[in-house]
């Protein structure tokens, strides 16, 4: 197969749209994800050293976390494309979500759970798919040698941040709660493959990482403010050890007891909220 932007692009949707894989594990076997949204960046954009610059000199650039995995292919920058996608959570999940004021919906913990589950088969599905055409490719977040590590201006933050390669793809920007606002809002998930393949990059159509925002760009909003139950969410960001204190252990206590599995969730802030599912406007403020 000629591997293009395109056929790319329909393997991902073709896999959320068709999978029986693309399950949250309930009764009615309904879906975890709605249609993805797929964007391409060159490992040669300049913003992913950018990156390590902002979150530590651990984050890698495509072309290391590329020569981690391959360690015996030589390859430039220039040679490789991030490729990245955004599940969208389904109108149910969200819509029980946002009854919520502190506990995950059921829908929601399973997103995070099973869903999850299905994001890393699809990860491995578009590296086997690339592979199957002579592609080198690896999913980072998949790698042995991915972990979390400490950013001194970030607190926890991970070798390879999948929302930041996302916002390179032209996917998206940052909000206030640290959530990827994206066309399809920022109740999603996402993933992320670089290959050794050119690919035209996606054009970013905003010029600076939190333009979506309201806050940042109206200085109006902060719903996800109000939305989170431990006050994590202030004009200063998101307290990540608030935040974390909260799925762990309280929200996974809940899910356990209520939901009868092993899981955590929360996302009170990614719904309910002018960006759940589209790039607000002032007015939805
Ligand atoms: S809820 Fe409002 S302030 Fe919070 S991230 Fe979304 S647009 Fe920004
Ligand atoms: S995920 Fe939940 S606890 Fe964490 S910041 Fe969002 S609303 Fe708050």
């Amino acid at each position: 197969m000629n591997i293009t932007s395109q056929t790319i692009e329909k393997t991902i949707q073709d896999y959320i749209d068709t999978s029986p894989e693309n399950t949250l594990q309930n009764e009615a076997n309904e879906k975890a994800f709605d249609t993805p949204l797929v964007g391409f960046a060159t490992g040669a954009d300049p913003i992913f050293v950018d990156y390590k610059t902002h979150v530590g000199p651990f984050h890698w650039t495509p072309a290391e976390a590329f020569a981690i995995a391959f360690p015996d292919l030589h390859v430039l920058p220039d040679d490789l494309t991030v490729i990245t996608y955004i599940l969208p959570q389904t109108r149910a999940t969200k819509s029980d979500n946002r009854q919520e004021t502190r506990f995950p919906s059921e829908r929601w913990a399973r997103a995070r759970i099973f869903g999850e589950e299905v994001n890393e088969k699809l990860r491995r599905h578009i590296v086997l798919t690339l592979q199957h055409d002579g592609i080198a490719a690896v999913a980072p977040s998949l790698m042995t040698q991915w972990e979390m590590k400490n950013s001194e201006k970030y607190g926890y933050a991970s070798t390879w941040s999948e929302r930041h390669a996302a916002h390179a793809c032209g996917l998206g920007t940052f909000g206030l709660c640290d959530g990827l606002i994206t066309p399809f809002g920022k109740a999603m998930r996402v993933g992320s493959v670089i290959a050794d393949i050119h690919i035209t990059p996606t054009e970013r159509t905003y010029d600076n990482h939190r333009a979506y925002c309201l806050y940042f760009s109206k200085g109006i909003c902060k719903k996800c403010v109000s939305r989170c139950p431990v006050g994590a969410i202030s004009e200063a960001g998101k307290d990540k050890v608030k935040c974390f204190g909260h799925l762990k252990p309280v929200t996974a206590d809940h899910v356990k007891t209520h939901y009868g599995f092993d899981g955590y969730g929360c996302g009170l802030c990614q719904t309910g909220v002018p960006c759940e599912s589209k790039i607000p406007l002032p007015p939805d403020a």
